[in-house]
């Protein structure tokens, strides 16, 4: 009988760690579609502002610069959530054992932390309206992301 207790309890470890993981993986896989999104508004962004100083005399690359940068930092974002998911898959051989391959050296000795940080989202402080239309702007924006205008 003890055999047969112990068989359930292992499937219930097994259970739980599937779940659990399942989960992260589901919560890290929500983050990067939203990152992804992030990046999509970003790039829209960039071509509002290339499509309004396309006809004027004005430095491009420092207009695009800092929406690039944001770009690169949710891309390294979504490289964190993405080695997540595979650690958790790795994690999950090792709890329950059907692996071949031990945990790589990476991943020893460093506990699972949380990874999800900020997302960028600008605060209040940190928008202006447009003159124009009245769109929501970041105040580093120098043109409206909706109508184009210059932003003062
Ligand atoms: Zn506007």
């Amino acid at each position: 009988m003890a055999s047969l207790k112990d068989a359930f309890a292992k499937s219930i470890t097994t259970l739980n760690v599937k779940t659990n993981n399942f989960m992260e993986e589901t919560k890290c896989k929500t983050y990067i579609a939203t990152l992804e999104e992030e990046i999509i508004t970003l790039k829209k962004q960039i071509g509002e502002i290339v499509y309004s100083i396309w006809t004027q005399d004005v430095d491009l690359k420092a207009q695009v610069a800092p929406l690039i940068g944001q770009i690169e930092e949710k891309q390294k974002e979504i490289k964190v959530q993405e080695e997540r998911i595979a650690m958790l898959s790795v994690q999950e051989q090792q709890i329950l054992g059907t692996g071949q391959n031990p945990m790589p050296n990476q991943f020893m000795g460093s506990p699972i932390q949380p990874v999800i940080q900020g997302t960028g989202v600008q605060s209040a402080a940190d928008v202006i309206y447009c003159g124009s239309c009245g769109a929501q702007n970041a105040s580093n924006y120098k043109f409206c992301i909706k109508c184009g205008v210059p932003l003062k």
